[in-house]
């Protein structure tokens, strides 16, 4: 798809008039496809006009609000790279990622002024911080009093092949979050690749829980949407019981969640006290799913199995996905390979060497969605895209007779034991299914001889619960080269703002 991202997404706009694009999901203030086309020219006029140029970076710093999207599509239409910065940053993360991504600009809200302020200071070579105040009428008004203009908009000549449109940062699970340039094609193209295995229309509403500055919220809240004609309600994060709320009274369709979500609404006693009945479906991506865990959600709440969906920062971000109208897909696939891309699962130990069909493997793919790259880093770019284009994901899957994908771990999380390999997420679902578990995160720790066994981190949800519970349960469950050999109980499980087991935060503790 060659066309610039405010293009492809906005493209339809203007002419869907009233309906509504953008509704805040606690104010209720509403945003309609008119405005947003209208709104978001009128700031790009003014960034360009505040001295925004094409090739510049604009740091994007704010939860999500109605304004994030209009914000987002004004930079791109006024030739910038948008680089999405996690809400809750401390100003030294912030001015890393400033001074990594060579921002120059910054678009921030009144609550965290104080944060972007210290972090421009500390990062330097920053032009000039816009802060909108999200009260009230949830910071559109505030932002087109700072920046909209009756000036012509600008005509920022964008190849889309070449430019980048977004600098999202990855999680930070394995390491160091790398900025991944993103173009143009790699995201429109990627919107085209997914959008008619999850068709969407203006009688759909999805809740935007999930933020706006990582990739899986930036395409499946924002970005495909929009571009579908969708009605997107904003919350600024996730609290169970606003969640909830937001669902019944916006009466909403469809959820795109994060496994933990998917947890609550299987388990959590709140579920019950709301009427959930308006959705229609729930995909889950970014991070490993138990299928008993999704069976439990989806006959929970009346709903078609929780479909899930695959990627990561660097693909734009989608590969995978459980098509909507797929008839019975095997439980816990993470779904079908997408259109023009190519997959191969190979060994572990000789990526030149592909597994026999049914055999896991790393995942490797290749397509027009694989990013430009990493930003200033040629070598991590090189270790990650090889010589003919393949991405080594460094995700472990396996792929069934009919096609669909199961992603068992990420390589790096495997646990050795004795020479076999155990999966963390085989043994967390697991644990998840226990009564007196509330939640679970299993790493890789050496006992005494220096070799590497599998130990549980558990939130009791039973304070009654006692190691020995935990090993027995486990202990009849699995092969016992699996078994959990250690047990630490603990107040909660870190995680990424994506839903992701921060396991190296538990190893290092
Ligand atoms: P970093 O690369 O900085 O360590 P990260 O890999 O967690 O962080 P993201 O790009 O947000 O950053 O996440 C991509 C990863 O998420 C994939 O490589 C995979 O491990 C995991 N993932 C995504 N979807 C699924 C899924 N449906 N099931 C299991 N794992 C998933
Ligand atoms: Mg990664």
């Amino acid at each position: 798809v060659d066309e610039p991202i405010h293009d492809a997404v906005l493209g339809g706009a203007a002419a869907r008039g009233d309906t509504p694009a953008l509704v805040d999901g606690v104010a209720g203030t509403t945003l309609t496809y008119a405005q947003v086309d209208q709104y978001h020219r009128r700031i790009a006029a003014g960034l360009a006009e505040a001295g925004v140029r094409p090739g510049d970076v604009l740091a994007l710093h704010s939860p999500n609000t109605i304004a994030y999207p209009v914000a987002f599509y004004a930079a791109t239409r006024a030739g910038a790279a948008v680089t999405t910065v996690h809400p809750l940053a401390t100003p030294e993360e912030f001015a890393k990622q400033l001074k990594d991504s060579g921002a120059r600009w910054i678009v921030s809200v009144t609550p965290l002024a104080a944060p972007a302020r210290a972090a421009a200071e500390l990062a330097g070579g920053i032009q000039e911080i816009f802060v909108c105040d999200p009260a009230g009428d949830s910071g559109l008004r505030s932002l087109l009093d700072l920046l909209g203009t009756d000036a012509p908009e600008p005509h920022v000549p964008v190849d889309p092949a070449e430019d980048v449109a977004a600098l999202p940062y990855s999680s930070g699970t394995t390491g160091v979050p790398k900025g991944v340039m993103l173009t143009h094609r790699n995201i429109a193209t990627n919107l085209a690749q997914l959008e008619p295995l999850i068709p969407a229309g203006p009688e759909d509403r999805v809740l935007a829980v999930l933020p706006f500055f990582h990739i899986y919220g930036l395409t499946a809240l924002m970005n495909a949407p929009l571009r579908q004609g969708a009605t997107v309600v904003v919350l600024p994060r996730f609290e169970l019981d606003t969640f909830l709320a937001a669902i019944e009274k916006h009466r909403i369709t469809a959820l795109y969640v994060a496994p933990p979500i998917v947890l609550a609404l299987a388990k959590h006693p709140a579920v019950e006290g709301y009427d959930l009945s308006s959705l229609k479906y729930l995909i889950s991506a970014a991070a490993p799913l138990d299928a008993d865990l999704a069976e439990a959600c989806s006959r929970r709440l009346g709903l078609p199995p929780v479909g899930q969906a695959y990627g990561m920062t660097e693909l734009s971000p989608g590969t995978h996905v459980v098509p909507l109208a797929a008839k019975n897909p095997p439980p816990g696939t993470v779904g079908k390979l997408i259109a023009s891309t190519e997959m191969r699962i190979v060994s572990l130990d000789d990526p030149a060497e592909d597994v026999p069909p049914g055999g896991s493997g790393e995942i490797l793919i290749r397509g027009p969605q694989v990013m430009k790259g990493y930003l200033g880093r040629p070598d991590a770019t090189a270790d990650m895209i090889d010589a003919d284009g393949w991405v080594h994901t460094g995700d472990v899957g396996r792929v069934d007779e009919d096609g669909w994908l199961f992603v068992v771990d990420r390589v790096k999380e495997l646990i050795k034991y004795k020479g076999f390999q155990v999966a963390p997420a085989e043994l967390e679902a697991l644990l998840l299914t226990h009564d007196g578990i509330a939640d679970a995160a299993v790493v890789g720790t050496p006992d005494a001889d220096g070799n590497e066994i599998p130990k549980a981190f558990v939130v009791r949800a039973d304070p009654a619960l006692t190691e020995d519970d935990v090993l027995a349960f486990v202990a009849g469950h699995v092969a016992p080269y699996k078994k959990i050999r250690r047990v630490a109980f603990t107040d909660a499980v870190p995680r990424a703002a994506s839903g992701k087991i921060l396991r190296r935060l538990l190893r290092e503790s």
